[in-house]
C-alpha cells in the first residue's frame, strides 16, 4: 500500500484565469504537469476494498491506473483505464466524480484525485491517435440506435465491437447529443468528440443525422429493418414553470438557450437567436444546465446574470446525515460561478410580468421546514430583467422533432436473421448465458463491483 498520502496533498484543480476565460470559450480547466500529476496518482492507497470502484457507474478500476501512472508506466494505465471506460476523455472532463466522493481516502482527508488523472489519461491516448479496432469478425446482425448522446455512442462502439452492424439515427444535424449541443465549450472541447466519433465511424458505425425516429421513420420501421433497437434518446423535454406570463417573449428553456450558443460556437446557423447582450438575465435553477446558462450569458455579454434557487443553499461539507461513502449533496459552485452572476437562495418566481415581453419577475422568499416550503411575509416584490431562462430540470424524452419539417428517409434493407422458434433469442432469456442484466446493474456503493461480462470487457482505446 502506498503512503505517499501521508507525505503529498491533493492538488487543487489547475483553471485559467477568470478574466481570460470569459474572453473565449476555450476550456477552463487546465493540466497539472506530468510529475505532479505522477504524484497525485501515488496517492492512491491500492485499498484492499477500493470504495471508488463501486462509486463509479462504470466500476472504473482506478486503483490499476493509479498505480500504474505512478509507476510511470502511462500506457498501461491509458490501457487500463479504457478497459472499462468507452470515453475517459470525455467523463474526465465532465463527470462528477462519484468516484471521489466514495475514495478512502475522503474518510479523513481529501480523495485522490481520480478525475484529473482520467482526464489527463484519456488525452494522453488521443494525442497518440486513436486506433479504429474493428471487429474481427461479422456477426451478420443489424441493430439501429437512436440517439447519439454519450449512451448511444457507447453501446455503438460496443455493438460494432462485437461484430453487428450499427447504424446511429440522430435527430439534430451532427453527432454528440447533449455532449454536443447541451454542455458548452469551456467545459467540453468539441475537437475532443470529434476524434472520438471519427474512432467510431472507422470501426465502420454509421451515422444517420438529421432523421428523427418518429418524424420521418418510424419505431416499427425501424424494428422491421433491424435485429435490435436501442433507445437512447436522453431527456430533453424540459419541466415547465405555468406560471402567470410563462408565454411572454423572452422567457426561454434553458436548452432553447444553450443549443443556440453551442452552434453558434460552432459556426453554424440558428433560428429565432436569442441575444442576450447588455441584458439582465435571470436563470431560474441551480443545477448545472443553470450554471451553464450562467457561463454562457456571461461570455455572450449579458450585463447581469441571477442565477435564483427555490431551496436554501446545501452545506459545504459532509454532515452525519450524508455519511461516507454515498454521495452527498454539497454546495460545489461551478467555474461559472466564480466568473460572476449573483446567487439567490430559497427565492420563489410567481409571475413573469410585462405586456409585450417579459420586463420582471414577480417573487417571494421562502424558509424551508421539516421539505414543506413557507412563503416570508412581506417579501413579495417585482424584480427587472429583461430575460429569464428556465432551468428547472427535464422530465422525459421529446416525443416528437419541434418546428422542422417532416420529411422521408429509406432506409438500407438488410436479411434480417431470426432465431429458430420465433424473434425472442432463447440466450437471453433470464438466466441464459446471454442475460446481461446482472453485470450491467452497478454494485450498491460500498460493495465491489459486479463481474462484468466478458464481451463488454473487451474495451481497448
Ligand atoms: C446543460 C447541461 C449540462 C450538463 N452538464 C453535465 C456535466 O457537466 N456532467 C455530467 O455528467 N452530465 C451533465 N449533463 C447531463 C448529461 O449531458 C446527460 O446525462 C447525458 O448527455 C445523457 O446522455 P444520453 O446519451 O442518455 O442522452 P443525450 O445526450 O440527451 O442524447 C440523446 C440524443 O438522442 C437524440 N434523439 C432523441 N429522440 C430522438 C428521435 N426520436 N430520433 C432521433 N434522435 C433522437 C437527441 O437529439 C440527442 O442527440 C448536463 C446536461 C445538460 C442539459
Ligand atoms: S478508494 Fe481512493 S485510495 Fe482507495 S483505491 Fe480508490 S482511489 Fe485509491
Amino acid at each position: 500500500m502506498s503512503r505517499a498520502f501521508l507525505e503529498i496533498g491533493r492538488a487543487a484543480l489547475a483553471k485559467r484565469p477568470v478574466e481570460e476565460r470569459l474572453g473565449d470559450w476555450r476550456e477552463v480547466e487546465r493540466d497539472l504537469p506530468a510529475p505532479e500529476l505522477q504524484a497525485q496518482a501515488s496517492r492512491c492507497m491500492d485499498c484492499g476494498i477500493p470504495f471508488c470502484h463501486a462509486g463509479c457507474p462504470l466500476g472504473n478500476h482506478v486503483p490499476d491506473w493509479n498505480e500504474a501512472l505512478a509507476a510511470g508506466r502511462t500506457e498501461g494505465a491509458v490501457e487500463r483505464l479504457h478497459s472499462t471506460n468507452n470515453f475517459p476523455e470525455i467523463t474526465g472532463r465532465i463527470c462528477p466524480a462519484p468516484c471521489e466522493d466514495a475514495c478512502v481516502l475522503g474518510l479523513h482527508g481529501a480523495p485522490v484525485t481520480i478525475r484529473q488523472v482520467e482526464k489527463q489519461l484519456g488525452d494522453a491516448a488521443l494525442a497518440q491517435g486513436l486506433q479504429a479496432h474493428p471487429p474481427r469478425q461479422e456477426s451478420g446482425r443489424t441493430v439501429a440506435i437512436v440517439g447519439s448522446g454519450p449512451a448511444g455512442l457507447a453501446a455503438a462502439q460496443q455493438l460494432r465491437r462485437a461484430g453487428h452492424a450499427v447504424t446511429v439515427f440522430e435527430r439534430h444535424d451532427r453527432p454528440g447529443g447533449l455532449l454536443r449541443y447541451g454542455i458548452p465549450d469551456f467545459k467540453l472541447d468539441r475537437a475532443v468528440l470529434d476524434q472520438r466519433l471519427d474512432q467510431l465511424r472507422a470501426e465502420g458505425v454509421v451515422f444517420r443525422c438529421g432523421v428523427s425516429v418518429g418524424d420521418d421513420v418510424t419505431l416499427d420501421a425501424l424494428r422491421s429493418d433491424h435485429d435490435a433497437v436501442l433507445l437512447a434518446v436522453g431527456a430533453w423535454h424540459p419541466r415547465e414553470l405555468p406560471l402567470p406570463g410563462r408565454d411572454l417573449p423572452g422567457v426561454h428553456p434553458a436548452l432553447d438557450y444553450l443549443v443556440q450558443a453551442n452552434r453558434r460556437v460552432a459556426g453554424l446557423p440558428v433560428d429565432d437567436p436569442i441575444d442576450v447582450r447588455g441584458e439582465t438575465v435571470l436563470v431560474l435553477g441551480g443545477g448545472d444546465t443553470g450554471a451553464d446558462c450562467l457561463g454562457t450569458a456571461l461570455r455572450d455579454g449579458a450585463a447581469r446574470v441571477l442565477h435564483w434557487h427555490y431551496k436554501p443553499p446545501p452545506p459545504t461539507e459532509r454532515g452525519a446525515e450524508q455519511p461516507w461513502p454515498f454521495p452527498p449533496a454539497l454546495l460545489r459552485p461551478s467555474s461559472s460561478h466564480e466568473e460572476g452572476g449573483e446567487r439567490g437562495w430559497s427565492v420563489v418566481a410567481k409571475a413573469f410580468v410585462g405586456d409585450d415581453r417579459v420586463k420582471a419577475i414577480r417573487c417571494v422568499d421562502v424558509s424551508w421546514e421539516g421539505g414543506s416550503m413557507r412563503e416570508l411575509p412581506e417579501t413579495e416584490r417585482e424584480v427587472l430583467v429583461d430575460r429569464v431562462l428556465l432551468a428547472v430540470g427535464f422530465v422525459g424524452a421529446l416525443a416528437r422533432r419541434r418546428r422542422r419539417p417532416r420529411r422521408r428517409v429509406g432506409l438500407r434493407r438488410r436479411p434480417r436473421r431470426r432465431e429458430p422458434g420465433g424473434d425472442r433469442d432463447p440466450r437471453r432469456a433470464p438466466g441464459g448465458p446471454g442475460d446481461r442484466r446482472e453485470a450491467h446493474r452497478p454494485s450498491p456503493p460500498g460493495r465491489p463491483p459486479r463481474r462484468t461480462d466478458p464481451s463488454c470487457r473487451a474495451l481497448t482505446t
